[in-house]
């Protein structure tokens, strides 16, 4: 069997016999892939570190005929801040099952690889809230695949910009009142959501601090996108419900709070 010694980061953990698990690898060199980690379920394991969804690590191979083995490996970032979270975690497993659902195995990419790294580390460092990070992945993760969307125009009939109010999650970005009839799923974008989707397709995520999730653009941009991505995606991501319900959890908590300090 070769050796095959990469960089890669974890996007999917199953548990796999008694104590292995497999791994879905996104690779910059090796794309995207399947590998064993013999034992990583047992504590004292060299490969428990590694073998966690969002690690970065330095990984040695075996290549096999039908999925490779990691033999060792050397955890670069383990991203457990993301781990700690639940709404961090709900957004890092959308974006990580995003990722492993839009690439296909084997197509080294080392734009979508820095994304996803970039991705991982702004949310474990809480740059931003979890809801804007995981938009911004959306918004550029998309453009890189080749579906940028039309942020500049009116994408049917090139009105400018101003004159567009509605983004078609089919048509493929921004429409005027006249288009907006040939896009049935088309959600209203105000100016506020336009800034924001523009600002995320061209703010590094270094920048991405001072959008706040809780401003008027930002449930319109999510709205258009998470439709966007679901006419391209082939199947449904199971992580959007663990999103939809930690964010309930969010708003049962706040009401439940606000409960109590009222009267009795
Ligand atoms: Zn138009």
């Amino acid at each position: 069997m070769a050796m095959v010694g990469c960089e890669g980061i974890v996007l999917r953990v199953r548990d796999f016999n008694e104590a292995d698990r497999i791994l879905t690898i996104l690779s910059p060199t090796e794309g995207k892939f399947e590998a064993v980690a013999r034992g990583a379920r047992r504590p004292r394991s060299g490969l428990a570190g590694t073998a966690q969804l969002f690690t970065r690590a330095n990984m040695m191979l075996f290549r096999g005929r039908s999925i490779d083995t990691l033999s060792s490996a050397e955890v670069v970032s383990s991203h457990s801040r993301i781990r700690s979270d639940l709404v961090s975690m709900a957004y890092g497993s959308y974006v990580a099952e995003l990722a492993d659902a839009m690439t296909a195995e084997r197509q080294p990419d080392d734009q979508v690889y820095s994304l996803v790294c970039a991705t991982f580390a702004a949310l474990d460092r809480r740059e931003a809230p979890a809801a804007i990070i995981a938009l911004g992945f959306e918004v550029k993760f998309l453009s890189l695949i080749g579906f940028k969307p039309e942020v500049a125009a009116c994408v049917s009939c090139r009105a400018p910009e101003a004159e567009t109010a509605w983004f078609g999650p089919a048509a493929g970005g921004l429409l005027c009142d006249r288009c907006r009839r040939t896009d049935a799923g088309a959600v209203p974008m105000d100016r506020d959501g336009r800034r924001l989707l523009r600002a995320l397709m061209a703010r590094p995520y270094a920048r991405l601090c001072d959008v706040d999730d809780s401003i008027r653009g930002y449930g319109a941009v999510a709205d258009g996108m998470r439709q966007y991505v679901d006419l391209r995606v082939e199947r449904r991501l199971r992580t959007l419900e663990f999103i939809n319900h930690v964010t309930s959890m969010g708003r049962e908590d706040a009401a439940s709070s606000e409960g109590r300090l009222g009267p009795d």
